[in-house]
């Protein structure tokens, strides 16, 4: 239908036309007549449909297969699949092309680069975000730990805890054992530990990412009176605490939004965001290289304020034993068995 190749020959192009404003169409040619398009209706040539100026249609851009487009004054319309032949009309009145079917022909080019782009977003996600959430956990000030942890206190005092019922002189022992540890611990904290009934938390403990340990009325009667096994779970606890592992385990279960708002903002406050977000420590579950670290500073504290570094073990013999009653926050499944040995050799060493 098209000649585009002789430019001396009128370019003859057949489609649709539109009248202005109505969806209905009949089969049109549209031809070159002096300097003007002009769209005839298909069966009576001798009929105008529209008439225009070449330099007065707007032609839509060509893209793959999709039809062409020319808008005249009146707004009529002219539509074709012959792309061939609309490219054709427009270089014989001197109008550039669109610059899209250039990129086409890069296609390949274009192809690769998204792909390594995506690579790339990938790999930021797959290796990149456990770094970016490791250092912005360093970088998040403790005033942001403490109005978080203050927030996640009140949810779960809310939610979740009853006021303690343990005898006051028992509470006072504990505190007083309690306070010797903390002092040998990392000092950038502020340490205190709370009495709770822990309701569905059971036989428990945990510490808040500025220093705020909990211990369950449960936990303590599981006990019996080894108050060094309690302190060796504490120390356990203020371990997590020192290697900031729950602000790190927020940051990297958060994901996304803290690798966006990181970018976005300053770290304080995409912190703050994320660890207001209610009780997320509740779901929270260290992996277990953070759980063999903060085996290992119970270790190691336990012998620096003179008490059995091997305190530990006995906990989790206990948990060994109760099987699936364990403690959620302690059973790091597989491995209870592997812990102990590998908590007993660590104390081992240090004699
Ligand atoms: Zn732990």
């Amino acid at each position: 239908m098209t000649s585009a190749s002789d430019s001396l020959t009128p370019v003859v192009v057949s489609g649709f036309w539109h009248p202005p404003g109505a969806s209905r169409s009949e089969p049109a040619i549209l031809k070159e007549r002096n300097q003007d398009m002009v769209v005839v209706a298909d069966e009576y040539p001798s009929r105008i449909l529209s008439r225009a100026a070449v330099e007065a249609v707007a032609v839509s851009d060509r893209l793959a297969q999709i039809p062409r487009r020319l808008r005249f004054p009146d707004n009529s319309l002219f539509e074709t699949n012959d792309n061939d032949g609309i490219d054709a009309l427009l270089r014989r009145h001197g109008r550039r092309e669109s610059l899209v079917p250039r990129l086409e022909e890069f296609r390949p080019r274009l192809l690769l680069f998204v792909a390594a782009t995506l690579l790339l977003i990938a790999g930021i996600f797959r290796f990149g975000l456990p770094v970016l959430a490791d250092v912005a956990s360093d970088l998040t000030p403790q005033s942001v730990l403490r109005v978080a942890s203050r927030g996640s206190m009140a949810t779960l005092d809310q939610t979740v805890f009853q006021s303690s019922t343990l005898p006051a002189d028992e509470r006072r022992r504990l505190e007083t054992e309690f306070a010797a540890l903390a002092a040998a611990a990392d000092p950038a904290y502020t340490y205190s530990l709370n009495f709770r009934r822990g309701g569905r938390m059971e036989a428990n403990a945990f510490a808040l990412p500025d220093g705020t340990v909990v211990l369950t009325d449960e936990l303590v009667n599981l006990a019996k009176g080894d108050d060094d096994m309690l302190m060796a779970v504490l120390g356990h606890e203020l371990g997590h605490v020192a290697r900031r592992h729950g602000i790190k385990q927020l940051y990297r279960n958060a994901g996304a939004v803290a690798l966006i708002m990181m970018i976005a903002g300053d770290v304080g406050s995409a912190a703050e965001h994320i660890l207001t977000q209610g009780a997320a420590v509740l779901t929270l579950s260290y992996s277990r290289e953070a759980e063999n670290e903060a085996d290992r500073y119970s270790v190691d504290i336990m012998r620096r304020v003179g008490k059995d570094p091997e305190a530990l073990a006995r906990f989790f013999r206990i948990l060994y034993r109760r099987g699936d009653k364990s403690p959620q926050a302690f059973s790091t499944h597989p491995g209870t068995a592997d812990r102990i040995r590998a908590v007993e050799a660590y104390a081992r060493e240090g004699r």
